[in-house]
């Protein structure tokens, strides 16, 4: 939070003020200080963003704004269109589009996800809706059948657009974006604004305007990074057990790379009495919101889970984040940990590597420009211990050598994750 701009200078409408004043938004965060004088004016955008910076509400309030007009066309379908990578990312923005437009009269919205049911939402597309919140297969299914009408449709947003490219739904926008009408408005929000993501920016856009917010969630919220090198996956298990026992842990998300694994992870916590679940994409809807619901409402304390799956998980009581195996690319691991740290609380988040895995802990640390302090619990030390030059038994470093703490090497995150897009490290 840069300025001390607020949202009344943004000139949003007062139903809409009233209502982030009574969430308790004092001032908009940087995303949504650029975009929502822009998306007002109609232009089309093209932002790369973070999840966790605010840019939920960057899109949906002056999209709420713009229905205090009548709709120009007649009919019942939406008027705003929002596309998002998954069924959790799309409850949580549809969740914001209620809230933030609490104070709008007869305001309508429908999520339009797949694993829920068909006749629940037809119900609601038979009726005048103003916003779907949709994942693009399901969305397709409907349009197939002719049972939404996109003739309505002002403004499409695609949110995570690079993840929903990742997860391979390309083809899917495409047809959806064949049936909107042409002169909308669209804003694309992605981590990146570069490769296949940029490509698709160019075809879905007209003469858009591009907002870059250089600086990463992480430097805004309060993340304390560690890591712990493991010797075996055995090792990996008790480092795990004595994290969760620590005394400041309240709810805990652990990451596995597989389903299977978070299965079997799961399985094991509860064996040794903890309250644990897993949350992956081979349940089905019902399971998935039963299981988040239960973290929201503490029952779990430790919730296992997929990166895919656990997208926009926003629980303050998530006091850590656990990279039980490190994420696969290294946005992910931004993704992750700012599962942590929310509303203005301070959060842990702890990877767990092989000995084998220095490189991929190197590439975390230059992608978010931020040390990893590599820290040994004691009683459970690896037996190959890296120690960078320079460092003293028991001393804490971050893992590229430098002091835990420094974070003098001032490489803007945008910067850093061009480059390592350019180099083509975007994976491993
Ligand atoms: P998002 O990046 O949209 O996932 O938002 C991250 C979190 O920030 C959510 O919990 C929002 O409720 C919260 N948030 C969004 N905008 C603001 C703001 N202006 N002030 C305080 N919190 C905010």
């Amino acid at each position: 939070m840069s300025t001390t701009i607020t949202f009344a200078d943004l000139g949003l409408n007062p139903s809409i003020l009233k209502a982030l004043a009574d969430k308790g938004y004092a001032r908009p965060t940087p995303v949504q200080e650029k975009t929502i004088p822009l998306a007002l004016t109609g232009t089309d955008l093209l932002v790369s963003s973070q999840t966790g910076s605010g840019k939920t509400a960057a899109f949906m309030l002056p999209c709420l704004h713009r229905l205090g007009e009548p709709s120009p066309v007649r009919g019942i379908g939406p008027r705003v269109l929002v596309l998002t990578p998954t069924r959790e990312l799309a409850l949580q923005v549809q969740n914001a589009a209620s809230t933030y437009g609490r104070e709008l009269r007869r305001l309508r919205c429908a999520t339009i996800v797949g694993g829920a049911s068909y006749t629940t939402q037809l119900r609601l597309l038979a009726k005048p809706v103003d916003v779907v919140v949709a994942t693009p297969g399901r969305l397709i299914d409907h349009l197939e059948r002719g049972r939404i009408d996109m003739s309505r449709v002002e403004t499409l947003i695609l949110d995570e657009a690079d993840r929903m490219l990742d997860m391979g739904f390309i083809d899917d926008i495409e047809s959806i974006i064949a049936k909107l009408p042409k002169d909308r408005q669209t804003m694309l929000f992605s981590a990146t604004l570069e490769g296949v993501v940029g490509k698709l920016a160019q075809s879905v856009t007209r003469n858009a305007q591009r907002i870059e917010i250089t600086s990463l969630a992480l430097d805004k919220a309060k993340i304390s990074q560690r890591l712990h090198f493991a010797d075996n996956m055995g090792h990996k298990t008790r480092l795990l057990d004595a994290i969760l026992k620590d005394h400041t842990m309240d709810q805990a998300l652990v990451f596995t790379s597989t389903k299977r694994a978070a299965d079997d992870l799961s399985a094991v916590l509860r064996s040794q009495g903890y309250s644990a679940d897993a949350l992956h994409g081979d349940m089905n809807q019902g399971s998935r919101n039963r299981t988040l619901r239960e973290l929201r409402e503490g029952r779990t304390r430790v919730l296992v889970a997929t990166d895919v799956a656990a997208r926009g998980i926003d629980v303050p009581g998530i006091s850590h984040v656990i990279n039980f195996d490190l994420p696969k690319q290294v946005e992910d691991y931004v993704h992750r940990i700012g599962r942590t740290g929310r509303a203005g609380r301070e959060g842990i988040a702890v990877s767990l590597a092989m000995h084998a895995e220095r490189h991929r802990v190197r590439l975390i640390e230059r992608y978010t420009d931020q040390p990893i302090t590599v820290s040994v619990i004691a009683g459970l030390e690896p037996s190959d211990r890296p120690r960078p030059s320079g460092a003293r038994p028991g001393e804490r470093r971050s893992f590229s050598g430098k002091p835990g703490g420094d974070f003098a090497r001032k490489r803007p995150a945008a910067e850093a994750a061009r480059s390592s897009h350019r180099n083509g490290n975007r994976g491993w």
